[in-house]
């Protein structure tokens, strides 16, 4: 690698497009490795060097307690609500909650821009990662690209356009990035509003996803993993569609999500200020975390537009993961009216609120954890992060051959 020392900060050539990335087939394509911050891909990449644990008390001053179930399930924080907005965003993922909180920011000059991830005039699923000035432009980033997005790709332009207060609206692998090479951005303050995260893909897989489950892939707009275990589809005509989680076809779709997802234990973006997301909220609230000061400040900006009650739990998880590991392992598919029928009967009396967002992270981790003991044995120890293997250790896991 070619060392430039300049601006402060050492750079490195970026990689050409669609060349191979130093996560090799672990990448994210969080889009660092697109700039000369490349130099810093060794502590940065989150599938090179897993370093949350060390990050979180670097932004929060603190790591998470492993001994509160809520903080060792959801990290660092000072409190949690479900929220929803008063007046919604019409076209937002959910209520526009993210949008809303960047748009107030930029125009009460806490920032000078906003990087988000509107879409290709071509593709409303192709992720173009942006840095926003106005409030259109932030506008024009709402609802999910659930594809896996480059949006560090526009961390050069940060520090050419001379900006010095910065909000980054991203998920944690990117996040985890960004905090890595916070310092070298020339900024005086840099917020970051984070999303959960998980199951992830390419474009092609979410076209194969799309073509494998809805009635009508060409005209999704958006589609959610629903606290009533059913994937919502909404569609071009404002039509809704409901599938449920059992009667997706898992034996076709389980090589779908991007290897990097598979590996992945930052669902809940355990470095961001902020975190807005649904799945520790009834449906259908939005699910707020504030980790630290910073974040409480952002989001004092907006609770007046906001309609705010506590963080319920109800149910027992722990039987529902503990049979999906099995199926998943074994890659069942139910019969589609088997599937609706127990997505009726887990509605009724499954996890809600915290213990659902408990069982998603449960069945994921869970999953994850099984992928890199056969995938990347030699990884394991040090990529998965204590809390994972707390919440892990939990269930019985299939022997890996
Ligand atoms: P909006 O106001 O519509 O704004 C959405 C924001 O997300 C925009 O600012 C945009 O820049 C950003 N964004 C869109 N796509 C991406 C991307 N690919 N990478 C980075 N940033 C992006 N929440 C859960 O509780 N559980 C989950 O399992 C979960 N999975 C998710 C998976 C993905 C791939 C993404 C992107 C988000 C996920 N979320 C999850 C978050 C949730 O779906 C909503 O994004 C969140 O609640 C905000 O809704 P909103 O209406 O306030 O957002
Ligand atoms: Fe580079 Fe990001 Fe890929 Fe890691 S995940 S190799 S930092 S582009
Ligand atoms: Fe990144 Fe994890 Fe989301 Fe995949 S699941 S895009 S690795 S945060």
């Amino acid at each position: 690698m070619t060392n430039i020392n300049s601006n402060n900060h050492k750079k490195s050539k970026a990689l050409k497009p669609g060349s191979r990335r130093p996560a090799k087939e672990l990448c994210s394509e969080c889009g660092l490795c697109d700039t000369y911050y490349i130099h810093y891909v060794k502590e940065a990449c989150a599938f090179i060097t897993q370093r949350i644990e060390e990050l979180e008390v670097n932004t929060h001053q603190r790591c998470r307690d492993l001994d509160k179930e809520n903080e060792l399930y959801f990290g660092v924080h000072q409190e949690m609500m479900a929220a929803r907005k008063q007046v919604p965003i019409v076209g937002a993922q959910w209520t526009g909650i993210v949008s809303t909180i960047a748009i107030e920011m930029l125009n009460r000059g806490l920032v000078e821009g906003v990087v988000c991830v509107q879409n290709s005039q071509e593709d409303r699923f192709q992720p173009m990662p942006t840095i926003a000035r106005t409030p259109e432009a932030i506008l024009a980033a709402k609802v999910n690209k659930p594809t896996l997005s480059p949006n560090l790709s526009v961390l050069e332009e940060i520090e050419r356009s001379g900006m010095k207060k910065l909000l980054v609206i991203g998920v944690g692998c990117q996040i985890q990035a960004l905090r890595t090479v916070e310092k070298q951005l020339g900024l005086e303050k840099l917020y970051v509003l984070g999303t959960p995260c998980v199951d992830n893909v390419t474009r092609a897989g979410l076209q194969k996803f799309l073509e494998t489950t809805s009635r009508s892939p060409g005209t999704v707009v958006s589609y959610e993993f629903m606290q009533d275990f059913r994937v919502h589809f909404k569609h071009e005509d404002g039509s809704e569609e409901k599938v449920p989680f059992f009667g997706l076809k898992t034996n076709i779709l389980k090589d779908i999500f991007a290897p990097s997802c598979m590996s992945c234990f930052d669902y809940v973006n355990s470095l961001a200020d902020l975190v807005v997301g649904y799945m520790g909220a009834p449906y259908p609230w939005q699910w707020i975390v504030v980790r630290n000061d910073t974040g409480k400040q952002m989001l004092d900006l907006v609770k007046e537009q906001l309609e705010i009650q506590p963080v319920m739990s109800q149910g027992n998880r722990q039987p529902a993961v503990q049979q999906g590991i099995k199926a998943y392992d074994d890659a069942v598919t139910l019969p589609m009216w088997v599937a609706q029928l127990m997505g009726i009967v887990i509605d009724r009396i499954g996890p809600k609120g915290l213990e659902y967002g408990k069982f998603s992270i449960d069945s994921h981790f869970a999953r994850n954890y099984l992928y890199v003991k056969r995938h990347h044995p030699q990884k394991l120890e040090a990529h998965v992060p204590e809390f994972a293997k707390r919440i892990v250790a939990q269930y019985d896991l299939p022997e890996v051959d």
